[in-house]
């Protein structure tokens, strides 16, 4: 059975059952990490080791990851979800009494057997973006990467692909972009879009979510974020982009939206079918907006 059977063959049954079991992984995450102190750049791994500031590792299925924290933005305000697809505001108020959602902003780096690959890019650093300076501080390079993926066209996920005269930061790396998210981006943000398809020319791959691709990375569709919003399969680690941003809401009740959901309905659609494949096949979930270390459970 590959991946997508799984996906499609999940009942309704199952599906309540994963929202006990990541009822339960909601204990387990808070337990390691007080998200109400959220310390943004505090040192936390899995496995051991110490990190530089902004950066965690974790070791999962032969994988070395590390979350590179672009942005040290550690609360959303609560009005995001007021209103949005019905969620009324006392629910809201109920669920964070004190306003703030934690979040954060974040991509990540793998160490594979290929060299490293990237999953999104963060903000570029005169937006004030740390992408670049925390790489380093890991010893890593912009040249090293050799491939990056892109979940989605928002800035804070492709801002960091190019420096400030429009040339590309990855020199050596493949830019992989969903079709459906190129085509939405060709036709929404025209100039962004031909700026990066000039800069990564002749490395830019587009492709259709669900068939593997070439370094063990296989997609998945997760529209509604955006219309070609994708999450993104390596091992037994997922990582979902912005299929999630406030999981001390969404991850209680994934019906709640961020005003940021362009299709919202889809979107919870996406956000209950991911959460529940992950669980199914006891996948490591990192998502961008995920608090502190970007590990959802
Ligand atoms: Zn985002």
């Amino acid at each position: 059975m590959n991946s997508g059977d799984k996906l499609n063959g999940l009942s309704a049954i199952k599906v309540m059952i994963v929202t006990v079991v990541l009822i339960f992984n909601v204990s387990i995450v808070m337990a390691e990490v007080n998200w109400q102190d959220n310390p943004v750049g505090a040192v936390f791994a899995r496995e051991g080791g110490v990190c530089p500031e902004g950066t965690f590792r974790l070791k999962s299925g032969g994988y070395e990851v590390y979350t590179i924290v672009s942005a040290d933005k550690s609360y959303q305000p609560a009005s995001l979800y007021y209103g949005v697809n019905d969620v009324d505001k006392q629910k809201v108020d109920s669920m964070v009494p004190d306003g703030k959602v934690p979040t954060s902003m974040n991509c990540f780096v793998v160490k594979t057997d290929n060299g490293y690959i990237m999953f999104d890019t963060g903000l570029p650093s005169s937006k004030g973006g740390k992408t670049l300076d925390r790489l380093a501080s890991l010893n890593i390079t912009p040249d090293e990467i050799k491939a990056v993926y892109i979940t989605h066209g928002h800035f804070d996920h492709i801002g960091g692909l190019l420096d400030d005269d429009g040339k590309a930061v990855y020199n050596d790396a493949k830019l992989y972009v969903p079709l459906a998210e190129l085509t939405f981006m060709r036709e929404t943000m025209k100039e962004a879009t031909a700026l990066i398809e000039s800069a990564y020319s002749g490395r830019l791959v587009s492709f259709e979510t669900g068939n593997l691709l070439e370094d063990n990375v296989l997609p998945i569709a997760a529209k509604g974020h955006t219309p070609g919003h994708t999450v993104y399969r390596l091992g037994n680690i997922l990582f979902v982009g912005d299929l999630m941003h406030g999981p001390a809401l969404q991850l209680i009740d994934p019906s709640i939206c961020a005003g940021y959901d362009a299709d919202r309905n889809q979107a919870i659609i996406s956000r209950n079918t991911i959460l529940s494949y992950s669980v199914a096949n006891s996948l490591t979930v990192l998502g961008a907006h995920i608090p502190v270390n970007g590990v959802l459970f």
